[in-house]
């Protein structure tokens, strides 16, 4: 099974085990920490660089194919830090 992700932020890969899981849901983003939610979703490395290039950068509406919002970016973030504390 290939465990080898894309971080959304520095595009470079990692271990699956490495990365954390941003999932698409109905009308928000949300950190998946158990990596099991459904729906679309893309990788990130849970720190706040990589954050930080990938919500200024777009690339999370490229990789997730959706048009993302700014605020919905924004909460993104704030949900980052906080449950990963960085
Ligand atoms: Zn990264």
């Amino acid at each position: 099974m290939n465990q080898v992700r894309t971080c959304v932020g520095c595009r470079q890969t990692g271990n699956r085990a490495n990365l954390v899981r941003i999932v698409k849901t109905q009308s928000n983003l949300s950190l998946d920490l158990t990596k099991t939610k459904p729906g679309r979703g893309c990788w990130i490395h849970p720190r706040n660089s990589c954050l930080t290039t990938a919500i200024d950068g777009k690339s999370i509406s490229r990789a997730l194919r959706v048009k993302v919002n700014e605020q919905v970016l924004l909460d993104l973030k704030e949900q980052a830090e906080k449950m990963l504390e960085i």
